[in-house]
């Protein structure tokens, strides 16, 4: 195995010194935040913190939560902590759910996330050799300059073609010889699928890893985007608010991202109470800006729904790792009264022959919830038998009963008939009540 490190004194620092560091790291970024967020400060004066009661990590529990909507009720500047003329760099939210939110950063900040990315980039096995074709949106939305600055950093060579013009990223691969590729997962099966399509294989290309995050994706799916593009496929994790791609980031284990902790706190909450919860329990994640300086957030909830595990890693790197997210606490549908994430129905959809191409659409009639999937046939089992047919989707309704608890209602559709996603992928159509 390549045990390779970018900022090894970091990625491997001994427990009590990195708890020592975010303590002390904590205290003053706190008090950064306090003294230039006027907003901030109001809500920490109506909770009766100063900046004399944040003196180390056991007082994180004193710091009031950020969340998404202070966001917007500050937008678009209201949340900056530095004078706007230090602000290099904007970004915005993709959207997915609800109103844009505006984020900053200085230059320091910018040349911390590039370290974050780097550290992936090391950790998998990556140098000035190789040539990444970075097929994440370049422009407002974090994940094309994410990874774009870390790879730059070591002398990677770039290829910032952004997204869409899928048969053109294919003809890149076998011209520009690329051995990386950044973009979403469902894009990057997408690309699989499209280089079989135009008669071609993995030998035909040069891809050694990618690197793809942005969205929630399943084993089931990381196997399938490994074979169709033969490469190994790394998770990123990241978000707008906190920073953007590189949060954390899955090393040569592929089992779980270690979390970039010199400069984010992680902790998992109860998202009804708001209690921490102990590693190795399902929480909210929630992250604390400890380094950045133009956009810091103090706990901020992401919604996001994971676990932290504090084992050691075989890769040696002493950062607590957190298991990919199951979906954000507002993606999770409530049908008839039943937690489901889209991402349970991914997994059995693809555990029974399915690809990732579907869509679920949740609506009401005479008060009660219909829910339905739509599920495209590969061409090998499509079937213009409308009995065959029929035998299929029954079958997947009941793969499906058994693990969500409810009953789903499948429609085999014809192959392709899905629309592709060239970023993150939209798979819940829920016509009960839109988000805000
Ligand atoms: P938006 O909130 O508008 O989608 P972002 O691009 O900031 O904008 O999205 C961040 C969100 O994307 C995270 O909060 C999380 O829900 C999701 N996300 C990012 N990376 C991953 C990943 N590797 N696995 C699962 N979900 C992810
Ligand atoms: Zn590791």
């Amino acid at each position: 195995m390549n045990l390779k490190y970018y900022q090894k004194e970091s990625e491997c620092m001994p427990l009590e010194e990195l708890r020592k560091l975010q303590g002390e790291r904590l205290a003053k970024n706190f008090r950064h935040v306090y003294e230039n967020v006027e907003y901030y400060r109001k809500r920490c004066e109506e909770a009766g913190v100063t900046p004399d009661d944040i003196k180390g990590l056991d007082d994180l529990d004193k710091i009031p939560f950020t969340c998404k909507d202070d966001l917007r009720a500050t937008y678009p500047y209201g949340l900056f902590a530095v004078p706007m003329s230090k602000v290099v760099r904007i970004h915005a939210s993709s959207g997915t759910t609800g109103k844009q939110i505006v984020v900053g950063y200085t230059k320091e900040d910018l040349d911390i996330w590039d370290d974050c990315t780097a550290r992936q980039l090391v950790a998998i096995g990556c140098d000035e050799n190789d040539i990444a074709q970075n097929a994440y949106g370049y422009g407002l939305f974090t994940g094309g300059f994410g990874v774009h600055g870390g790879a730059t950093k070591l002398g990677i060579q770039v290829i910032p073609i952004s997204s869409g013009n899928t048969q053109r990223q294919i003809t890149f691969m076998q011209d520009l010889k690329s051995t990386i590729l950044f973009c979403t997962p469902s894009y990057a099966a997408y690309l699989g699928e499209t280089l079989k399509d135009m008669g071609l294989t993995p030998d035909d290309i040069h891809l050694k890893a990618g690197i793809f995050g942005a969205e929630p994706w399943t084993e089931e799916m990381r196997r399938d985007i490994e074979k169709s593009l033969g490469l190994k496929a790394y998770d990123i994790y990241g978000l707008t608010e906190v920073m953007g791609p590189g949060v954390a980031y899955e090393c040569q284990e592929q089992a779980g991202m270690h979390v970039n902790e010199d400069h984010f706190i992680i902790e998992t909450i109860d998202p009804k109470t708001g209690k921490r919860l102990p590693d190795g329990e399902k929480g909210e994640l929630v992250f604390t800006a400890i380094t950045k300086q133009a956009f810091p957030l103090m706990r901020f909830r992401t919604k996001d729904i994971g676990v932290l595990n504090r084992a050691p890693c075989a890769c040696g790197r002493t950062f607590v790792r957190m298991s990919k997210p199951m979906g954000r606490t507002d993606d999770m549908l409530i049908i008839r009264g039943v937690n489901v994430f889209p991402s349970q129905i991914e997994g059995v959809l693809m555990q029974n022959g399915y690809p990732a191409n579907y869509e679920i659409h949740v609506g009401r009639v005479n008060n009660t919830d219909t829910f339905e999937i739509k599920v495209e046939m590969t061409a090998e089992k499509f079937s213009d038998v409308v009995s065959e047919i029929n035998k299929q989707e029954k079958q997947l309704e009941s793969a499906l009963l058994s693990v969500l608890q409810i009953k789903a209602k499948v429609t085999l559709v014809a192959p392709k008939s899905i629309a592709r996603s060239e970023g993150k992928a939209k798979r819940v159509i829920d016509t009960r009540k839109l988000h805000d």
